[in-house]
């Protein structure tokens, strides 16, 4: 062994691991319809809320040839590492579409309330039940716990959260928030119907403080009246909210209300955002109060509708 080497070497491994630390990634947020959201994140893929079919055209759909790219894992969707389904109602969840995904991707993990597992398992058939291996059931209950999972580079925690218009309507819906974090560095919240009322999320709060997220993506409600914002600023500190469950009127950028228009929202299937993250950026500590309306300053920063031609111009 060369004894004038070893020193050498030793910086040269110092610098390549620094320079790994300190590489940004990207994570990329496409919108299918309604809720339901692709996170793609170097060479993991994420799915919430995918295959849904809802009765009218009041919310959109999920266009026919994404639907079918989804299911057949074309192009980008080759491998999807797990999908998120937040609850059992027709705007988000089909169980024949789901049992259709799960039975061409054979490594997909699925996360559900148990009334979505339910409704898969009743139209399943003999050869199917092998499916179910890589299904996780969330059985949650209002005041239980979140339920924590890691698999993979993926952590999963599944928060009970009530669906809006709680506890008049549709109090008997398992509606499960999730956060979902890749590699340890790109966090997703997405919120299936919450309630936008902060009790459901302060019960919580041993565990929202855990972790701030990159991405929260509430139903586009939690901008309007009620306690949304309080709730993303407190207890979910993304750095970037879209809005999502949006009517499909809001395609047209007229039908959108004004005290709407100051928020991200995501309106046209396919469309998409990338989130850059600075991996070397240690932890913040809790902030009591994030940005959730859209700044344009911090907008060039560090989120950058693709194809805008505002890539960020990071300082
Ligand atoms: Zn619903």
């Amino acid at each position: 062994m060369h004894p004038v080497k070893m020193p050498s070497l030793h910086i040269l491994l110092l610098l390549l691991t620094t320079t790994t630390a300190l590489a940004d990634t990207e994570s990329r947020i496409q919108y299918l319809a309604n809720e339901g959201v692709a996170v793609f994140h170097e060479q993991t893929t994420l799915l919430f809320d995918p295959m849904f079919r809802p009765a009218d055209t009041y919310y959109a759909s999920v266009p026919e040839e994404t639907r079918e790219a989804i299911i057949n894992g074309s192009d980008p969707f080759e491998e999807i590492a797990a999908v998120f389904v937040s609850h059992y109602h027709h705007d988000h969840f089909d169980p024949a579409d789901m049992l259709r995904l799960m039975t061409q991707h054979e490594t997909t993990r699925l996360y559900a309330p148990k009334q979505a597992v339910d409704a898969m398992r009743a139209i399943s058939g003999s050869d199917q039940a092998d499916i179910f291996k890589r299904v996780t059931v969330l059985d949650l209950s209002y005041g239980d716990e979140p339920k924590l999972m890691q698999t993979g580079n993926i952590e999963v925690e599944g928060f009970f959260i009530p669906h809006s218009g709680w506890p008049n309507r549709h109090a008997d819906v398992e509606n499960i928030a999730f956060r979902v974090t890749i590699d340890d560095v790109a966090t997703v919240v997405h919120f299936g119907d919450a309630d936008a009322q902060s009790e459901h999320f302060a019960r919580h709060l041993r565990h929202w403080e855990e972790k701030e997220a990159g991405v929260a993506l509430p139903p586009y409600w939690f901008f309007g009246p009620g306690d949304g914002i309080d709730i993303l600023e407190t207890y979910i500190r993304p750095l970037r909210s879209i809005g999502i469950h949006a009517p499909a009127s809001y395609r047209n950028k007229e039908n959108i209300p004004e005290e709407l228009r100051d928020f991200d929202l995501f309106t046209d299937p396919g469309e998409s955002r990338v989130l850059r993250i600075h991996r070397a950026e240690p932890a913040r500590p809790r902030q009591g109060c994030r940005p959730i309306r859209r700044r344009p300053e911090r907008f060039a920063l560090h989120w950058n509708p693709v194809g805008s031609g505002l890539r960020a111009h990071a300082r």
